[in-house]
């Protein structure tokens, strides 16, 4: 006899993790930061250890404070969730259920598709353009009596790519405005595009738009998992009844606050993660290889066919990276030394690079 369970799960596969990378290799396969913490950081962290016998406390009252002001708005509209991820599900949870439809660009965020049926709910998957770019207006055509959330990854992972500030701004106002629109800015401490969506300025611009934020990524804070939502009041409400108790650690949260207050160093940091950004995106292009432009702290490559050979290569070259079978790589930009390693694995290093720019000029 077999257990009763809930049939729809069967569509629902496990969230899979980037590869994890042998000793001495560079794992560019999470988008994490390639930073070890900061010592302020490690030392908050050092501060709370001595009272983890005890919940945390669920109204995280520091870090929301920090949170508040530095977005400049009521704190009452930040809800905070083990990552991101986490505050996606409790987003999703807080607005649809059987039958609605939750839409997001494809192909992007792995967990979308998961924690859209985990909630029961169907998802809408609107691929992405000929420039690995969200359709806009295939989105809004999209758009039926049953679409309850819509989910625009800005920048998108795994593309890298944005959606300018004038096009999100013309498609909030054309989504009826008992949609919710979540911007899921994981990656908007990386994005030096000239036009940038704010994603907080359009949630003070609009009743039906959310963002999300993660201390994961330029933060350094993967492990730790925290991260918040900035949502309509009505929606906040729902997030703290959706969201499973004590789930933000006293650490992480000590850790958020140490983050914030270390801004500053932080922004070097991010300024290096981006520079080695643009350095691999140089290389691979003028090695010939199908990038894309990215605004995030990776790079993508359409890579096709050509995948699992790319994919190999890097490997023998000691990186590890995220491939998507068929269509492309996405490689996390790293260190230095991670990216000099990607750029000789795919024979796209500094010389080449050189003989390539010498030629066109
Ligand atoms: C990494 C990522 C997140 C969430 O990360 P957390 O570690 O759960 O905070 C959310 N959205 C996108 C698009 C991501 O790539």
């Amino acid at each position: 006899m077999t257990l009763h369970q809930r049939p729809s799960l069967q569509a629902v596969p496990a969230y899979k993790q980037g590869k994890p990378a042998a000793a001495g290799a560079s794992k560019l396969s999470s988008n994490e930061s390639p930073h070890e913490p900061l010592p302020s950081v490690l030392d908050a962290i050092r501060d709370g250890i001595q009272s983890i016998h005890r919940y945390p406390s669920i109204a995280a009252p520091q870090v929301t404070a920090e949170l508040a002001a530095l977005h400049n708005v009521d704190p009452a509209h930040l809800t905070l969730g083990a990552g991101s991820v986490e505050v996606a599900a409790q987003l999703i949870h807080a607005v649809a259920a059987e039958g609605d439809e939750v839409m997001y660009a494809w192909r992007s965020f792995e967990a979308y598709p998961s924690l859209v049926r985990i909630a029961g709910a169907t998802p809408v998957e609107v691929p992405l353009d000929a420039d690995a770019k969200h359709d806009l207006d295939a989105m809004l055509a999209a758009v039926t009596e049953k679409t309850r959330l819509i989910f625009i990854c800005n920048p998108n992972n795994p593309t890298g790519t944005v959606v300018e500030a004038e096009a999100l701004e013309r498609f909030i106002a054309a989504v009826p405005r008992d949609v919710l629109i979540v911007i899921d800015e994981a990656y908007v401490h990386f994005d030096r595009s000239a036009v940038r969506a704010d994603g907080v300025e359009l949630f003070k611009k609009n009743p039906n738009v959310a963002v999300l934020h993660t201390f994961s990524k330029a933060y350094g804070l993967a492990g730790l998992r925290i991260g918040y939502a900035i949502s309509p009041l009505e929606v906040a409400e729902n997030l703290r009844k959706v969201a499973i108790p004590f789930g933000v650690s006293d650490l992480a949260q000590r850790a958020a606050v140490a983050s914030l207050q270390a801004a500053d160093e932080l922004a070097v940091r991010i300024n290096e993660v981006v520079a080695q950004r643009e350095r691999m995106y140089a290389g691979l292009a003028a090695a010939g290889y199908p990038v894309v432009a990215s605004e995030a702290n990776f790079v993508w490559i359409t890579a096709g066919d050509a995948t699992a050979d790319i994919e190999a290569r890097l490997e023998a070259g000691g990186v590890v990276a995220r491939a998507f079978p068929g269509e492309g790589l996405r490689i996390s930009s790293g260190s230095e030394l991670d990216v000099d390693r990607v750029l000789a694995a795919l024979g796209a290093d500094s010389a080449a690079v050189a003989a390539a720019e010498g030629a066109i000029a």
